[in-house]
């Protein structure tokens, strides 16, 4: 049976996890870690590098290292988020050519997805390396919040990768499965889910016999540690600013530095009750002398500075219990999900709300990508081998705009998904050929405020007096919460053709070409592997029969056979160093035989003087 994998696609950081005997595991990457960072960086000679390699050069190439891609992804670039990330990122972002943002890394443009695919790529290759062959098929988790566009992006970023998406499902619902997977609880829980760059809350009910169905989901997909950082970073500039009277946040290398030091201040507060941001030659003064930072902050200045982020989060707590209709007693366990939820003040917002202390058993860091490989086995697992259903909400209003710029709801938000409603359209024209329909994602009345997904032109209609023709238009949301439409008329039954303009995201073939340049690069990373490892083993082999010279020839220096065999060895060697030089790997590998075979030999002689 085809192994799936579950990948957390954090904003900061990924996680990939996967099934194996009945129980998921978190697979360490090979620094051991297990989570990585989403960070894709390129370097001066057009390398690529993904995660701890691309995040320990990111002081020295910044303006070439792009992180929190995941908040730009599916969004427009002319969003007031774009713009808010724009401001504060040490890389360049400009307008895609769909209104949708590209990078600019070196002198390439890269789109959002073909980022994260990269993200994705390393996921899979970590997975790849565990489990010792090759993966098509993964669960991709997204905030709960994530809207359609959102969504269809981070689809098309697997498709990038060269994964088979088969399901996406939302962060704090997989938190959930990971939590009651195999516990036979019937209960009602919130999954608080504060991570990087998003927040996000679900109420779901779990049963005994193995329904997951949330109730209600709510979330800013705006709001996450890195809000925090930025708070600290503000406090530092402003310090600085009064002091020496230099703005730092015109120097790239200063923020980048600025941004580690702040989140590392952040996470030793979670711990210790102050901390000291040491920046030593963080810029030259007008004279040019070099100036340093040094500033201590306390847990309780921090919390100061981010009390409304976290009080934002609450708000939302409350909003979602609402829509649930339950009261805050009727929570029976709250789980914490994301590296944001080690800090103190967080888990006191929280218990002080919930009015009970949260769930200890679970790690904020792996349980989502566990959540989503469990996902991903139940999804190929035969009948009865493992009895678990998911059922999920969409977390927006889904509808149309109508006359005066109205907008029409067809499908309310926290709805169970997969669903789909039908509305029937007629024509106000005679001989009306095409009906236009926006369909817009979002909670105000006034289409203008919400998010437009696409405009869905509904053309070949039948050629008859007005109000003749009815179109009977579905909309519907599967269980990835993507959303499609299909229109009929309703007098023929025949099928209308509906042409989709992307509003953001890619096109088709688009898509298609960065599928090709990410195999290429698959590829030519198994290679370097490949020839990594070739060199590293020649290099060892060389050094031990180098290490032998000496022996053998106090051995067979006397004969000519002797002579011989140790001419011979040295051409091995001088062979095999010019190839390593050369970089030509097959031949390596050929040549590691014959050093191989000269290590035997020499390994002999001497055994046999010994
Ligand atoms: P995630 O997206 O779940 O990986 O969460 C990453 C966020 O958690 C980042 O903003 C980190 O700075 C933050 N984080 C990680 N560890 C801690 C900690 N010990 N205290 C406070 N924040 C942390």
């Amino acid at each position: 049976m085809d192994k799936v994998i579950g990948i957390d696609l954090g904003t900061f950081n990924s996680c990939v996890a996967v099934v194996e005997n009945g129980t998921p595991v978190v697979v360490a990457n090979r620094g051991g870690y297990k989570v990585t960072p989403s960070m894709v960086a390129v370097t001066e000679g057009g390398k690529r590098l993904v995660g701890h390699i691309a995040k320990r050069q990111a002081v020295t190439n910044a303006e070439n290292t792009v992180y929190a891609a995941k908040r730009l992804i599916g969004r427009k670039f002319n969003s007031p988020q774009v713009e808010s990330t724009a401001k504060n990122a040490p890389y360049t972002i400009l307008p895609g050519p769909n209104g949708d943002c590209r990078i600019k890394l070196r002198d390439k443009l890269y789109s959002i997805p073909e980022v994260s695919a990269m993200i994705l790529q390393e996921m899979k290759m970590i997975a790849e390396d565990y489990l010792g062959h090759e993966v098509q098929k993964a669960v991709v988790t997204v905030p709960a919040y994530f809207n359609d566009g959102q969504r269809q992006a981070t689809k098309d970023a697997g498709q990038i990768s060269g994964l088979d998406v088969i399901r996406i499902i939302n962060e704090p619902t997989a938190a959930a499965l990971a939590y009651g997977f195999g516990k036979n609880i019937d209960r009602t829980v919130a999954v608080y889910d504060l991570g990087g760059g998003t927040f996000d809350i679900s109420i779901l009910e779990i049963s005994s016999n193995g329904v997951f169905k949330v109730i209600s989901t709510a979330g800013d997909t705006f709001l996450g540690g890195e809000d925090f950082d930025q708070r600290i970073i503000e406090w530092l500039v402003e310090g600085f600013l009064e002091e020496h009277g230099i703005d730092l946040r015109r120097d790239r290398m200063a923020l980048q530095r600025l941004k580690d030091a702040a989140e590392k201040a952040k996470c030793e507060l979670s711990s210790v009750v102050e901390t000291e941001v040491n920046l030593p030659f963080i810029i030259s003064s007008a004279r040019n002398e070099a100036l340093h930072l040094e500033r201590l902050l306390t847990r309780s200045q921090l919390e100061e500075l981010t009390r409304d982020l976290a009080d934002r989060t609450i708000e939302i707590c409350e909003m979602t219990l609402r829509e649930a209709g339950l009261e805050r007693d009727e929570i029976e366990d709250v789980i914490l999900v994301g590296g944001m939820t080690r800090m103190p003040a967080i888990q006191r917002v929280v218990s002080e709300f919930f009015e009970r202390e949260p769930c200890k058993g679970v790690h904020p860091d792996e349980v989502v990508g566990l959540g989503a490989s469990i996902q991903g086995a139940a999804l190929v697992a035969e009948d009865g081998e493992m009895d678990m259903v998911l059922l999920d909400v969409t977390p927006h209003t889904l509808g149309i705009m109508v006359v005066g710029g109205y907008f029409e709801e067809l499908i309310p938000q926290n709805t169970t998904v997969p669903t789909a409603r039908s509305k029937p359209f007629t024509t106000v024209r005679d001989n009306q050929t095409a009906v236009k329909i926006l369909v817009l994602q979002g909670e105000s009345r006034r289409a203008e405020e919400n998010e437009l997904l696409g405009e869905f032109v509904l053309t070949g209609l039948r050629r008859a007096p007005a109000g003749e023709v009815e179109v009977d238009v579905t909309f519907e949301i599967n269980a990835d919460g993507i959303v499609s439409v299909h229109a009929r008329d309703i007098e023929t039954g025949k099928e209308q053709s509906i042409t989709v303009t992307a509003t953001s995201g890619l096109t088709k073939d688009e898509v298609a070409a960065m599928m090709d340049h990410a195999q290429e690069y698959a590829v030519a990373r198994r290679s370097d592997e490949a020839s990594e490892k070739a060199k590293q083993e020649a290099e060892t082999l060389i050094a031990e029969i180098e290490g032998l010279f000496p022996e053998v020839q106090a051995v067979v220096a006397g004969s000519d056979f002797g002579r011989d065999a140790i001419e011979k060895a040295r051409a091995v060697v001088a062979r095999a160093r010019e190839l390593m030089e050369r970089g030509d790997s097959a031949a390596l590998t050929e040549q590691i035989d014959a050093l191989n075979r000269t290590r035997r030999m020499f390994k002999g002689v001497v055994g046999k003087s010994a």
